[in-house]
């Protein structure tokens, strides 16, 4: 698919989904991927990923924009300012998922699956105990697109969903904060689903479809993301985008060494403001653990911004190879 933005400049974005009020690990990240873009120059956009409807809570995606702006980040795009790569609602970008899963088929990388999850259980055996998700055995995999199951049977109603085929492909990239990362995408992964049953787009098509089309030239998320990005640079190959840079930050545990999760409200910002504290004291909380100041204390988002060079930034970054943060903030 043609991005459709030209030339190499800095782009990052933050993309939330509106399942809930921001945590502090969540606000953390963002600040992280502004400051990339900004040192860098570059663009940055907020986007929503709102397209797990039963998860979305009403009123979650203004409050997003609210904590955002109230920590003193600002977008060039997002759905409240529009831009040039809009929308910025994954839930109105539909027809770009489409056209890239049309494209995908076209090139034989996907087929139907009509297997349910307990079909999957059964036939990978009973799992072990610390065995992760078991890869898709292949039931239907025989069914590669177009001559597939669908077209073949067109009277079958049963529910398909769409299945990226990864083939015998490892997967290698630097993560600029963990280091070199490989996949086998067979044993680790397998292949996997693009578009599900119930005709939602899959989170790894939808991320790489956005990041490409909106010409993000860097990926700044949370850990938990870094086990999906070998997958979604195989989507990244196949659908002709430029490979972005990946910055995967350590997750953050709240106090009582908790994973923090939107869900449980966990160490939320109200938490924060109900304590009185302001947006300078948490911006200087999150700086100087990660060691971009010298010394404790508040200070704004642009005063952070002014005090730091791209290079040091991401040597910083860099030194978080960790992977969890624990209890930084006691609200
Ligand atoms: N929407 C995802 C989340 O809120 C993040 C997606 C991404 O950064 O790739 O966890």
């Amino acid at each position: 698919m043609d991005s459709n933005c030209q030339g190499s400049a800095a782009c990052g974005r933050y993309a939330p989904s509106p399942t809930g009020r921001l945590h502090l690990g969540n606000l953390q990240t963002a600040l992280l991927a502004w400051l990339q873009a900004r040192l860098m120059g570059g663009r940055f956009i907020l986007r929503m990923d709102d397209l797990d409807q039963p998860r979305i809570r009403p009123g979650a995606q203004q409050q997003i924009l609210e904590d955002l702006a109230w920590m003193g980040l600002d977008w060039d795009e997002g759905p409240d300012v529009g831009g040039a790569y809009g929308p910025y609602l994954q839930s109105q970008r539909t027809r770009y998922y489409a056209q890239a899963l049309d494209m995908l088929g076209k090139r034989k990388k996907i087929f139907a699956c009509f297997c349910s999850r307990k079909d999957i259980a059964l036939a990978v055996g009973a799992p072990h105990p610390g065995d992760r998700n078991q890869p898709y055995p292949g039931t239907c995999r025989a069914n590669l697109y177009p001559g597939g199951h669908q077209t073949a049977n067109p009277d079958d109603k049963k529910p398909l969903s769409w299945r990226y085929c990864v083939g015998d492909r490892k997967i290698v990239f630097d993560d600029l904060v963990r280091g070199r990362q490989e996949q086998d995408l067979a044993t680790d992964a397998g292949d996997f689903v693009v578009k599900r049953k119930d005709g939602q787009f899959a989170y790894q098509l939808t991320t790489v479809v956005d990041d490409g089309l909106m010409g993000v030239s860097d990926v700044v998320r949370g850990a938990d993301l870094l086990s999906s990005t070998h997958r979604q640079i195989a989507l990244i190959s196949d659908l002709g985008f430029s490979k972005p840079r990946f910055w995967h930050m350590p997750l953050v545990y709240d106090f009582r060494n908790r994973r923090m999760s939107k869900r449980d409200g966990s160490d939320s910002l109200e938490q924060w403001q109900s304590a009185g504290k302001t947006a300078p004291q948490l911006i200087g909380e999150f700086a100087y653990p990660l060691g971009l100041i010298d010394q404790p204390g508040p200070l704004s988002t642009q005063e952070l911004l002014a005090s730091l060079d791209s290079t040091g930034f991401q040597e910083a970054l860099r030194c978080l190879r960790t992977g969890k943060t624990a209890g930084q903030w006691q609200c």
